[in-house]
């Protein structure tokens, strides 16, 4: 690592000064690689009541494209997945018995019950894999997920009649939209349940299930809608039960109808659109899964990107930041969607202030009457006036302020460090059992913003001497 502060052949600036010492003992570094990057390093003497330490700076140049090096987006997600091929591949080239101690362990665990189940199919197919496997509580959830991840398109695969009995009957039905989804409850069935193979005509045949037939209501309830197309054949089902000579007057693929055993390799390569594994990289790994980006929300749907640059040049401290950026998308932990996530956890989504109104996000922050009142205190103190009703909202999601009777006082910051202190007492109430009254948040709300207000004085005024 190199430090970047100080320029190359220089001593180092002291950082440090205590009484009459002064030592350098802050650092800033990079790697070789980075280090040239550096364009900007100052070394800032600050005022002993607030540090003894200097505050140090640099400024880094990057690239701005990815294809030149620069910095590019990640999905957190797919990333997630691609990480796992490590153990993902030894398992799929050989699920019998992967190299590597952990991708054996993994393979086995699957397999504990459901030893007469071709290996493959459990990975391939999530509804094929025992309950214990199906959940966040599965040590191989993650492995498990990445598999999941890759796209699941089997419309081409031509696979033979009894590796399509083996499949999971919720894989090879679909329902179409305006009629009810596939049941969960159904979704241990297999084709198997439902078809068999009719060797005269090698096709698969429904079966007519009747008592003493384990679950012959659910099987003729499937069965039915099949016949109504309330629910879809998927095309590998559909193939397999025409006849081979309609499906060569259709012009239509013909999958091999011998009696030869389970292959679930046709539907590992359409895993990956047909690369071999052998060769998948974590990148050719992302790039397989880009089906993910093509629905993918953009991150502040309702703010343009003036609006956002507006945002981050608030002054405002991270935490401040961080509250209202999770607000703006909704995601701030009332409990309206704390009872959603975790109903059991939270059991009611009613406020626990107020006892009176379901508590949303907007109730959390804003429309809570003790939260209210703080919001009144702040308007009148910082605004002169009563906040009208819709104020509150416009100032959250789109920006819009009055003008504060003080014009040195940014209002956003007014805004913004309000937010943090009802943030922070109402939590207070809830781990700490300290009581939520205005007149404490207030307090501190003024504090802060006192605070704010005086860092960017000190900002002014040591530009003004630069
Ligand atoms: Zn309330």
């Amino acid at each position: 690592m190199v430090d970047c502060v100080t320029p190359p052949g220089q001593n180092p600036q002291p950082t440090f000064h205590r009484a009459l010492s002064s030592t350098t003992i802050d650092y800033i570094l990079a790697s070789p690689d980075l280090h040239p990057r550096t364009t900007d390093s100052q070394v800032r003497y600050i005022h002993q009541n607030w540090s003894d330490h200097c505050l140090l700076t640099v400024r880094l140049a990057l690239p701005s494209t990815q294809s030149s090096g620069g910095l590019g987006i990640l999905d957190p997600i797919t990333q997630q997945c691609a990480l796992q091929l490590r153990w993902l591949k030894p398992i799929i080239q050989n699920p019998l018995g992967p190299r590597g101690l952990v991708p054996k362990w993994m393979a086995s665990l699957l397999r504990t019950e459901n030893t007469d189940c071709d290996p493959l199919l459990l990975w391939i197919f999530p509804d094929s894999r025992p309950r214990t496997h199906r959940s966040l509580d599965s040590p191989l959830h993650l492995v498990l997920k990445a598999m999941d991840h890759l796209p699941h398109k089997f419309d081409d695969v031509l696979t033979n009649l009894s590796t399509c009995l083996m499949l999971p009957l919720s894989s090879m039905v679909n329902s179409p939209p305006s009629h009810p989804p596939y049941r969960q409850s159904w979704r241990d069935l297999k084709v198997n349940h439902l078809y068999q193979i009719d060797h005269n005509l090698d096709v698969l045949m429904p079966i007519a299930p009747a008592r003493p037939l384990p679950r012959f209501i659910t099987l003729n309830r499937i069965l039915q809608r099949l016949l109504d197309r309330s629910l879809v054949a998927h095309p590998i089902l559909f193939r397999a039960c025409i006849p081979t000579f309609i499906l060569e007057s259709r012009h239509l693929d013909i999958p091999p109808r011998d009696g030869s055993p389970f292959d679930f390799d046709p539907f590992i390569s359409a895993l990956v659109l047909g690369k071999p594994w052998s060769r998948l990289s974590t990148r050719s790994y992302r790039l397989t899964c880009s089906h993910h980006h093509a629905n993918a929300q953009p991150l502040s749907p309702h703010l343009s990107p003036r609006q956002l640059h507006s945002f981050w040049s608030f002054a405002l401290p991270h935490r401040a930041r961080n509250v209202w950026f999770r607000g703006l998308h909704n995601k701030l932990s009332c409990r309206a969607l704390l009872h959603h996530i975790m109903p059991f956890t939270v059991s009611s989504p009613l406020c626990n202030i107020c006892q009176m109104s379901i508590e949303t996000q907007e109730h959390f922050l804003l429309s809570c009457p003790l939260k209210s009142a703080v919001w009144l205190g702040i308007w009148l103190e910082f605004f002169g006036t009563v906040p009208p009703p819709s104020a509150l909202s416009s100032a959250f999601t789109s920006f819009l302020f009055p003008p504060t009777l003080n014009p040195s006082i940014p209002a956003a910051s007014v805004f913004g460090l309000t937010i943090l202190a009802i943030w922070d007492h109402h939590w207070a109430l809830h781990f700490n059992s300290a009581p939520f009254l205005p007149s404490l948040v207030l307090a501190t709300a003024r504090k802060s913003i006192s605070r704010i207000c005086s860092e960017l004085e000190l900002d002014s005024a040591d530009s003004s001497l630069a």
